[in-house]
């Protein structure tokens, strides 16, 4: 087979090329995955810009979903071709602590040293794997990645989101979401959103989404959200004790931003718990009068890092269609447009949620 298949490639920082390359084969335990569809995440253009580490050249792309095109010898998964598959961008080494207490988000193992563990289309560089990313036509998926089966029953059009919203019934776990509790989140971009239907779907009574733009929050209802509030600092308290006097049984940080996570601390409820899903990048720090907010109100501080175990609950609610989940998809490209979607969402254009490459 020498077809040869298409890559965008961030040679280095600043830069996205176009390249055509012979088509991967899948070595033992290994499968080759044809793209379908590849989600644009904030964090691919962190990655063009050299913000995040410098693993150059990359193959970007973390949240894509595809087709068994070959499996290799010594599959130990069981799939055959044809079969519409997503891939859990963490690679886990399965062996470590972290891994065998099912925490495979923490897995020890990276690439030389301990750091953020190996992820896909984020910190493995295309010239030392052949494990590469999601923005390309096909890509190798190593032996011991986690693939999952996409149910027929997932509208297509919704399937791109898996990862996104693996991320966010990760963020609902972790916060112990339980029948009745008040859930507050903070930003309402496509993780917030989702985050409002996990924690709905898991059964929540008043679901607060938190964010400036007003479509976000007309939005945020079809997504569980029962109320929604344009403020931030002391007037978010204002306005979330109006609504919950007591303040929320959980809040969840999705803005990615360390006022929105002292915000957080502020409108929980004593004793209550608070999810940290958003990146805020390594630049910032959070300060906060510490006995007042956290140790004379006990409050749960939850970092919600990926997803381990979201991917499962995430595929059963697309399947579910309770919420109208392709309606986040407003924008979708040819991967080779990769420039103009990049341009796009850096223009902020008007309506654009989630930016969808089709290879
Ligand atoms: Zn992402
Ligand atoms: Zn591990």
């Amino acid at each position: 087979m020498t077809e040869s298949t298409v890559q965008v490639v961030f040679p280095r920082a600043g830069a996205v090329e176009i390249r055509a390359v012979p088509r991967p084969q899948a070595g033992a335990g290994e499968l080759v995955v044809r793209v379908t569809r590849v989600g644009i995440c904030a964090t691919d253009l962190h990655l063009r810009d050299g913000h995040i580490g410098d693993p150059f050249p990359l193959v970007p792309g973390h949240e894509f979903i595809g087709v068994v095109d070959e499996v290799g010898s010594d599959d130990h998964r069981g799939l055959v071709p044809g079969e519409n598959v997503a891939v859990e961008m963490l690679v886990p080494c399965q062996r470590c602590e972290r891994c065998r207490e099912g925490r495979y988000n923490l897995c020890a193992q990276d690439l030389d040293t301990p750091g953020p563990g190996r992820q896909l289309g984020v910190n493995i560089p295309a010239d030392t794997l052949p494990y590469s990313g999601g923005y390309a036509t096909h890509m190798v998926v190593p032996s011991q990645a986690i693939v999952h089966r996409i149910p027929d029953s997932v509208d297509p059009d919704a399937a791109v989101l898996v990862e996104p919203l693996a991320v966010a019934c990760h963020a609902v776990t972790r916060g112990r979401v339980r029948l009745g509790d008040s859930v507050v989140i903070i930003g309402p971009g496509p993780v917030g959103l989702l985050c409002a239907a996990a924690a709905s779907a898991a059964g929540a009574g008043t679901v607060i989404v938190v964010g400036g733009r007003a479509e976000r929050r007309t939005l945020a209802r079809a997504f569980g959200s029962t109320a929604q509030v344009a403020a931030r600092g002391d007037d978010l308290v204002t306005a979330v004790h109006g609504i919950l006097p007591r303040g929320a049984d959980v809040v969840i940080e999705a803005a990615g931003s360390v006022d929105a996570q002292r915000d957080a601390l502020r409108i929980v409820r004593r004793g209550g718990r608070v999810v940290l899903a958003g990146a805020c990048g390594s630049g910032p720090t959070l300060q906060i009068p510490s006995d007042d907010l956290l140790l004379t109100r006990e409050i749960d501080v939850l970092p919600s890092f990926l997803s381990s175990g979201g991917f499962e609950p995430a595929l059963e609610l697309l399947a579910s269609g309770r919420f109208p989940f392709s309606s986040l998809v407003t924008h979708v490209y040819p991967l080779t447009d990769v420039e103009q979607a990049f341009a796009d969402i850096e223009n902020r254009t008007e309506g654009l949620i989630k930016a969808v490459l089709v290879p």
